[in-house]
């Protein structure tokens, strides 16, 4: 696959190039004033599950409150650290920013926990994956185009959007499911956005974390990562406090954190000089990654916020309504199912007819997972309260 960007001058040998692409599903000719990836990139964009997470949040509910990410902000935080990374160490910045808009488009309403819960009402279906639910919404859902299903992107974006997948479900994907069944790595691009989004959640729940009151700048003492910054942020501004404190440490964390990503990698791309993609997706481990004491200190701050922000009696409160929405949802429309919308309906007729109970529950739950929050809420008020229009 080729167009007139097919040479990248300025691109690492084991960057992504588009002429070294495996191309996408079903061919299109070359586009005319864009590359490839940035094919990709604007049609994640103009997709209609990009614009719903706008109104999906990751940790806390989208109407508590208006500064707290939301899925479209933290998509944009992780696109914004992965393109600095891959810059500096001379990676295919715009398929980063491709992978990384896309990687949350499967992601159900209520973060986590609508996703467990999802996978939980699918159980004897064959489960829920919200990684492998974004391949799906751009191979499959999205009606856009009149040619194909989905988005058509190319295999290096579809193979960065899937992080993990069962040995079962990669048995099904074809050409994108071998590296789990061969145990071989992704391109450097998926390595990179997988590794920012975690970056970007960790320093960003701090920020939302304090700004929801379920923890405290003192408490986050605790943690190496803060605490250093935070020190030297006393001494070197000992009158500032409140929330210019707390971003003025925040916006250091991220810095070192980055600064360690683009040195460790830095140096374990030197040592094995991976000559292509392919030696890339060969070599026996993923050479983007923390170097040993960022890395210890970084999964120190993860378990620091899994105890005091994700298990919060507050957070835990909104997780189990959450869940009993998304259950609550699930039950009523896979016992009746023109109970949604008459195109659900008659997609899932149809998927059970070809594939049973397994066929029309996998579209219940891709119209549960297309949902934002409010609209979660709103259609659980329509289905289970009298008082509510329907
Ligand atoms: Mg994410």
């Amino acid at each position: 696959m080729s167009s007139r960007w097919a040479v990248e001058p300025g691109l690492a040998p084991y960057a992504a190039h588009e002429s070294a692409s495996r191309g996408r599903r079903h061919p299109e000719p070359p586009p005319e004033a864009r590359g490839e990836f940035q094919r990709d990139r604007d049609r994640i964009i103009h997709s209609n599950a990009f614009r719903r997470l706008a109104y999906k949040t990751q940790v806390f509910v989208n109407h508590e409150g208006d500064l707290y990410r939301t899925r479209v902000t933290h998509s944009i935080e992780v696109a914004q650290i992965a393109r600095s990374i891959a810059r500096s160490l001379r990676l295919n910045e715009t398929l980063v920013e491709a992978i990384s808009l896309a990687h949350d488009l499967g992601h159900t309403p209520f973060g986590h926990a609508g996703q467990d819960a999802l996978n939980e009402c699918m159980r004897e279906f064959g489960g829920f994956e919200h990684n492998l639910q974004s391949l799906r919404v751009v191979d499959e859902l999205e009606e856009r185009y009149a040619a194909f299903n989905g988005l058509n992107l190319t295999f290096e974006c579809r193979e960065g959007i899937l992080k993990h997948c069962s040995v079962a479900n990669a048995a099904q994907l074809g050409e994108l499911g071998e590296r789990f069944l061969e145990h071989t790595q992704p391109g450097l691009e998926a390595q990179l956005a997988n590794l920012a989004d975690e970056i970007a959640y960790n320093n960003h729940d701090v920020d939302d974390g304090i700004r929801a009151g379920l923890i405290t700048v003192d408490d986050l003492r605790a943690v190496r990562l803060v605490r250093r910054h935070l020190e030297s942020v006393d001494v070197e501004h000992p009158a500032l406090s409140g929330r210019r404190r707390v971003h003025e440490t925040v916006r250091r964390m991220v810095n070192e954190v980055v600064l360690d990503v683009i040195r460790a990698s830095g140096g374990r791309l030197a040592a094995a000089q991976p000559g292509s993609i392919d030696a890339v997706r060969a070599h026996a481990t993923t050479l983007i990654g923390l170097g040993d004491e960022v890395r210890s200190d970084h999964l120190e701050l993860k378990s620091f916020l899994r105890e005091n922000v994700y298990r919060n009696h507050r957070v835990l409160r909104m997780t189990s309504k959450a869940r009993r929405v998304i259950a609550n949802l699930f039950q009523a429309f896979t016992a009746d199912m023109r109970l949604m919308p008459p195109e659900y309906f008659q997609a899932a007729t149809q998927a059970g007819e070809r594939d049973g109970a397994r066929g029309s529950a996998r579209v219940v739950a891709d119209y549960i997972a297309g949902m934002t929050d409010r609209y979660a809420i709103l259609e659980h008020r329509r289905l289970f309260d009298p008082a509510e229009r329907t």
